[in-house]
């Protein structure tokens, strides 16, 4: 019924022209898979769940149906909430609205942001003038609601965006808070990165007869970047990473930390090295979060250092690198993760660092992906201990952490690792024969990972632990090649003899 074939332009989508033209400003021409497949469905009415990540246009796909619907049944007087849209975070809410704005501007219609960590008077004020459209957190939300400054009575569209982040969040009680008190009567659309079993029962709640679609993985940001994975000492990742970021390949960059306090550190560890930073996380101020991103937006901040929740749905055209410090424990957080950079059309790159801890979580990324990343082994701090072949069969302990104490997880008396330490005045290792400059290599076949059937949809979030962190902090060591041109840029690193094909099957980044 909605065939794709022919919609490959925005004149094909039947959009009023004011969106048109704001679409032509914003210089899109082509329609990305999903505004393809959600915008018909949408423009008549039906009900939506998409399965699509930030990064793949769904902001659009779903805002310019609904300014259609509001326009085309126009309410005199002062404008009452019709819509609503629900996310997870403060940023994302944000751009939401950023996107509600640019793909707005040729219309009447009034859209209003609110989050919690700041003062709620300007959005009373707000509330109390009229918006036709509301992006809002849970929280905030609900808090305005009770002292009835928000009134649901009149909505007629309803968004639940990254519908598997608010559920990772908590926020599941009062999504279902919220969806009780709006009219039954309105268009539902979920959007979601990921379909585990959760989301789909609260999809069939309050859906119905929903279209489903899907954000083409092999045609969306994802494909456009470049991968690639560096084995490196624990101790060792904050020398690797200044390293990296010296080099003038990397014109902005987005680092990842799996704790508040691993990226404070990271900050202070790079500004000991001479590379400025500044970090984006929850227990920053809003006002200091927002500084922290105008910074990065205009280019005076070149290195932002993140959390996962932080850096949900920051929308930035231009970030040339991600950098994965620590692997994420969930799997699906380094899709979200590396979809901060190639947007908008452009092509980027995502390092990540492995430790010896983080095999596993190496493991169910490239699961998830189907894309194995490809290995850069010559550099300076490169610890072959790390790499997945030789750490085969040790699996984490199964204590869960918590998530905002990034303290190593204790190891018990008695069971230090007598290994001798890594990079401790030990001369270098001898690296690999068939290693040169920049050489990326395609991981050995027995430790890939099955492309056929992994499909994130199918499966709930992949939870893991790190294991102990058995390496302490190393010493700085003499450099022998930091960072070779090629693994920061696009072009492919030259191949390692005998392994790596570019253009061939299998071997990751861009093919
Ligand atoms: P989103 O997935 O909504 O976060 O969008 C990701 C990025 O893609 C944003 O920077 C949008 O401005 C951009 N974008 C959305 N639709 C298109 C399109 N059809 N062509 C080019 N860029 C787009």
């Amino acid at each position: 019924m909605y065939g794709i074939d022919i919609l490959n332009s925005f004149d094909s989508l039947d959009l009023i022209e004011p969106l048109r033209r704001a679409v032509a400003a914003e210089k899109y021409t082509v329609p990305t898979p999903i505004q393809v497949q959600a915008i018909p469905p949408l423009l008549d009415g039906r009900d939506v769940l998409g399965c699509a990540q930030t990064g793949t246009g769904k902001t659009a796909a779903f805002a310019l149906p609904i300014l259609q619907h509001l326009t085309n049944d126009p309410r005199p007087g002062k404008p009452v909430i019709r819509t609503l849209v629900l996310t997870p975070t403060r940023e994302l809410a944000a751009q939401i609205g950023d996107s509600f704005q640019v793909y707005g501007q040729f219309l009447p219609h009034r859209h209003l942001v609110i989050f919690g960590g700041v003062n709620q008077n300007p959005q009373v004020t707000a509330l109390r003038r009229g918006v036709d459209i509301l992006i809002a957190t849970p929280g905030r939300l609900l808090d305005l609601h009770q002292q009835g400054y928000v009134n649901f009575n009149h909505v007629q569209y309803f968004v639940l965006d990254e519908a598997d982040r608010m559920l990772d969040m908590g926020f599941i009680r009062d999504i279902r808070k919220v969806m009780d008190l709006l009219p039954k009567d309105r268009q539902n659309l979920l959007f979601s990165a990921t379909l585990p079993e959760p989301i789909v029962k609260l999809a069939s709640a309050f859906l119905d007869d929903p279209v489903r679609v899907e954000a083409d993985r092999n045609s969306s940001t994802v494909e456009r970047i470049v991968q690639r994975v560096m084995f490196v000492a624990h101790g060792d990742k904050k020398h690797l990473l200044a390293d990296l970021l010296r080099n003038k390949d990397v014109e902005s960059a987005i680092v990842f930390t799996r704790t508040k306090h691993g990226a404070n550190r990271v900050v202070k560890e790079l500004s000991r090295e001479g590379v400025e930073a500044a970090a984006i996380h929850g227990n920053k101020s809003q006002s200091a979060r927002t500084k922290a991103l105008d910074g990065f937006k205009a280019g005076e901040v070149r290195v932002l250092v993140a959390t996962d929740i932080a850096s949900r749905g920051i929308d930035i055209d231009n970030v040339s690198h991600i950098f994965n410090y620590d692997l994420p424990n969930i799997a699906e957080s380094y899709v979200h993760r590396i979809g901060r950079t190639a947007r908008a059309g452009k092509e980027g790159i995502a390092v990540a660092f492995c430790d010896e801890t983080e095999t596993e979580f190496l493991r169910d990324i490239e699961k998830l992906t189907g894309v194995p990343l490809d290995v850069v082994e010559n550099h300076a701090w490169h610890n072959p201990n790390a790499m997945p072949s030789l750490i085969r069969g040790r699996r984490p302990p199964t204590k869960r952490p918590d998530q905002d104490d990034d303290r190593p997880p204790r190891v018990p008396h008695g069971q230090r690792p007598s290994r001798p330490r890594q990079s401790e005045s030990r001369p270098p290792r001898p690296r690999p024969a068939e290693a040169r400059a920049g050489e990326t290599r395609q991981r050995p076949a027995e430790t890939r990972p099955q492309t056929s059937s992994a499909r994130p949809a199918a499966a709930e979030p992949a939870r893991r632990e790190p294991a102990p962190v058995r390496q302490a902090a190393a010493p700085s060591r003499p450099m022998q090649n930091p960072s070779p041109s090629g693994i920061l840029s696009q072009r492919p690193p030259r191949r390692a003899r005998g392994s790596f094909t570019p253009g061939g099957t299998g071997g990751g980044g861009r093919h």
